[in-house]
């Protein structure tokens, strides 16, 4: 057995500054040992989503704090880390530096290893955290900000099948849920509100449904709301939930037929009717309606299912911690002079 390693994350590239220490060696699961999260919802609430500048200056606020409590929930201090990771992209620019740059004084300080961290390798490796996965496995990242088909080869090799070419699928719950009147984040309210919907009664666009490749669209879906909304003023509450209901089933059923489309292509590379882990990501994978789908998609395919759990699913820092442990581990360590980016392709990254 090697020698667990103990690395301290760090997470600012949207809208949740996190920081947290994680103990483990690859493959995973590791342990965590803390895990900080605090959400901007509130500070962004007002503006209907998030204000880069905003979220900018509330992780310079609260990351210093958060890293006192994430070593000392740990009961650890820096000098018990083996590497200080940071999310270094993709992400908001302005909230990106404040991560990396604060973990590059850390490292500086106490001369410890630097890792910069790609935050969809963070969460794509997310579940190897949490449970048994080997590579090679497909993961779904859906949220907020992103909203891709990635086959994960191994540590650093990842081939993105498809990605959205407009709207991330929680911008357009976000978007809609706007449109209804309804306060952000919108998933949850959207997702609450379809309950008490009937979905036929409204017939709206499956954008991109039954197309070849693994590339999504959720642009066109927003419009037709948007369209409805104004042909039904004033909204009834019946009209909402119906739409709401009709916007989930939409959504529901485009990433369902998408996420097929890239396990025949994943099967198409790796043969064979054995089965694959399939990992889904990312905030909208809270969804229950979603994760249901998932499921059967998963079960029908051959593939098994794994879902971090909601904490490790949205924003957070022990995938950070975890994914700079994975390098770490592969003997991969960064500069001081890493610089942050707004953009970074899992494709690009060199193991
Ligand atoms: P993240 O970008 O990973 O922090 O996740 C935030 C996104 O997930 C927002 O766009 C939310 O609206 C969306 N989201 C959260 N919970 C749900 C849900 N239950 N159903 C659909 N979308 C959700
Ligand atoms: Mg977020």
């Amino acid at each position: 057995m090697a020698k667990p390693l103990t690395v301290l994350g760090l997470e600012t590239s949207c809208d949740e500054t996190a920081a947290a220490v994680v103990r483990g060696f690859p493959p995973g699961p590791g342990t965590i040992l803390s895990n900080i999260t605090y959400s901007q919802i509130a500070e962004h609430r007002p503006y209907g989503g998030v204000v880069p500048e905003i979220a900018a200056r509330a992780h310079v606020e609260l990351i210093d704090g958060l890293i006192e409590r994430a070593l000392d929930a740990a009961e650890l201090d820096l000098g018990d880390m083996d590497a200080v990771a940071a999310t270094a992209g993709p992400g908001l620019i302005g909230g990106v530096m404040v991560g990396l740059t604060s973990a590059k004084a850390l490292a500086l300080a106490a001369g410890k290893p630097l890792i910069a961290v790609n935050h969809l390798e963070a969460h794509a490796l997310s579940a190897r955290l949490c449970g048994h996965v080997e590579f090679p496995f497909l993961l779904l990242l859906i949220s907020g900000g992103h909203c891709e088909l990635v086959e994960a080869a191994g540590l650093g090799r990842y081939r993105r099948y498809g990605a959205t070419i407009d709207d991330a699928v929680g911008e357009c719950f976000d978007k809609v849920a706007k449109l209804l009147g309804l306060p952000y984040p919108g998933g949850p309210q959207i997702e609450k509100l379809a309950r008490n919907g009937i979905a036929k009664r409204i017939s709206l666009p499956r954008p991109m449904l039954g197309r070849e490749g693994a590339e999504f669209s959720f642009s066109g879906l927003k419009t037709a709301v948007r369209q409805l909304v104004t042909k039904h003023q004033p909204l009834s509450e019946d009209v909402k939930a119906d739409i709401a209901a009709s916007v989930q089933a939409a959504i529901v059923e485009v990433v369902s037929d998408r996420v097929r489309h890239a396990m025949w292509r994943f099967r198409e590379v790796y043969g064979g009717d054995r089965e694959f882990p399939f990992v889904a990501a990312g905030g909208v994978a809270a969804n229950r309606a979603i994760r249901e789908q998932l499921a059967a998609v998963a079960k029908s395919e051959l593939f098994s299912l794994h879902l971090p759990p909601l904490e490790l699913c949205t924003d957070n820092a022990a995938m950070v911690a975890w994914a700079g442990l994975e390098r770490l581990a592969a003997g991969l360590t960064d500069s001081l002079d890493a610089p942050p980016r707004d953009r970074w392709p899992l494709e690009t990254m060199h193991a």
